[in-house]
């Protein structure tokens, strides 16, 4: 079915106005972004809606990158950052040495810990699970409370990623975590069969995904989730999965923010030669995401990757509804895409500006989250609010070798 740009116009509109764009139009203007002057309409509003609706900052986190482990029972086609004991770069991070990153990531400013790792390697791999058993743990996630604990205590707030975790992990993790999260990637199951690039990532199903999406709702955690663009999915399959990120965020209140992650191809990976998806395909689907999620989830861009695909993504994305660049860091680099460096703060502060726009910090969770005691284990929002200025976002502190701000 056709779609005209004054259609476009009108549903975006009405869209904005209501702040919810419902499925049926979201369908339709997902199919057609590929329309020049349909995207043109969908940013302009996206872009209207993210000032209207969280006013004119954009966030940043300064936070310390730490891969407790990358090794994986997974085998997703697009990662690198999974290892098999024995690989070159195999790495688990003892507790010493997550002692001795927090500190130094607390010298230098920062308060986010992100402990980003391979999802349960313990089911794959003998020796890793004799290491672990050696140090008195009987599986990552107990591991990762301590990993945890160690990092709050040299002064750092962790945010959490370790795949998918029950409930009983999650609850284990909540106080030692001001947020945690899990990208849904995708609703699509189609992407499990063979040849798909979750054919080999049993961690990767849909459903177990969306349950765990759920298990935090329950648990009251703040969360961070995110779709990835260019894995295989189809136009409708990406509206799919940003409806889902919505009756998620509808149901329990704890979706903070979802991620737009365009996939970026490695050499080294059976994805190597699928391209990356196109600029406009990126900043349409920023926008269209922008305004199916509506006021309360952050839309978040990784400006390390916009960055990769060409100069002017990132000033397009400010323009298209994006309001958090996620994740910056001065002493560590992005393991999951170790090719794209982190943007220096100063250089986000000014093409934000450019852009209308400011730049603030933030903490792991958003300004918003701290007034709703709820969400968080109370010594951990003490932490929180320890952190914080009046309005909530982080309080800056900035160190003479910081190398990236
Ligand atoms: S993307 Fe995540 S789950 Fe998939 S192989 Fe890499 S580390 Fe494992």
């Amino acid at each position: 079915m056709s779609l005209s740009v004054r259609e476009v116009e009108a549903i975006a509109r009405e869209a904005v106005d209501s702040a919810r764009l419902e499925r049926a139009p979201a369908e339709r203007i997902g199919r057609h972004l590929g329309d020049p002057q349909i995207l043109a309409a969908v940013a302009a509003a996206a872009h209207e809606a993210k000032l209207r609706w969280r006013g004119n900052v954009v966030t940043v986190s300064k936070n310390v990158f730490l891969p407790l482990t990358n090794l994986c029972r997974d085998r997703c086609t697009y990662c690198t950052f999974a290892k098999s004991p024995g690989d070159p770069g195999a790495k688990t991070y003892t507790l010493a040495e997550v002692a001795e990153v927090s500190r130094a990531a607390e010298r230098a400013g920062c308060s986010e810990a992100l402990l980003c790792l391979g999802d349960k390697p313990e089911l794959a791999f003998a020796s890793y699970r004799e290491w672990l058993a050696a140090q008195g743990y009987p599986s990552t996630a107990a591991y990762l409370v301590e990993a945890c604990r160690v990092a709050v205590e040299a002064g750092m707030l962790p945010h959490t990623n370790a795949g998918l975790l029950t409930q009983e992990q999650m609850a284990a993790l909540r106080p030692w975590n001001a947020s945690m999260g899990l990208m849904l990637e995708t609703t699509s199951e189609r992407l499990m069969q063979k040849g798909g690039a979750h054919h080999a990532a049993p961690d990767k199903a849909p459903a177990l995904r969306l349950r765990m999406h759920e298990e935090a709702g329950e648990l009251a955690i703040p969360f961070t989730t995110g779709m990835l663009l260019g894995i295989g999915e189809t136009a409708d399959e990406r509206t799919d999965t940003l409806f889902a990120i919505r009756a998620l965020a509808d149901r329990f209140g704890h979706i903070q923010e979802a991620i737009l992650q365009p996939f970026h191809p490695k050499a080294d990976t059976k994805m190597r030669d699928r391209a990356t998806p196109i600029e406009d395909d990126v900043v349409g689907w920023v926008a269209l995401a922008r305004l199916v999620l509506g006021p309360d989830v952050s839309v978040q861009a990784p400006p390390n990757l916009a960055n990769l695909k060409s100069d002017r993504l990132l000033d397009r994305l400010l323009r298209a509804g994006a309001d958090d660049f996620g994740g910056v860091s001065p002493l560590s680099i992005d393991f999951i895409n170790p090719e794209a460096p982190w943007p220096k703060l100063d250089a986000l502060r000014r093409r934000t500006e450019a852009a209308g726009q400011v730049l603030r910090e933030r903490l792991p969770v958003y300004p918003e989250w701290l007034a709703k005691p709820e969400f968080f284990d109370p010594e951990m929002r003490a932490r929180c609010l320890a952190r914080a200025d009046a309005d909530g976002f982080a309080i800056v502190r900035t160190h003479k070798d910081e190398v990236a701000a």
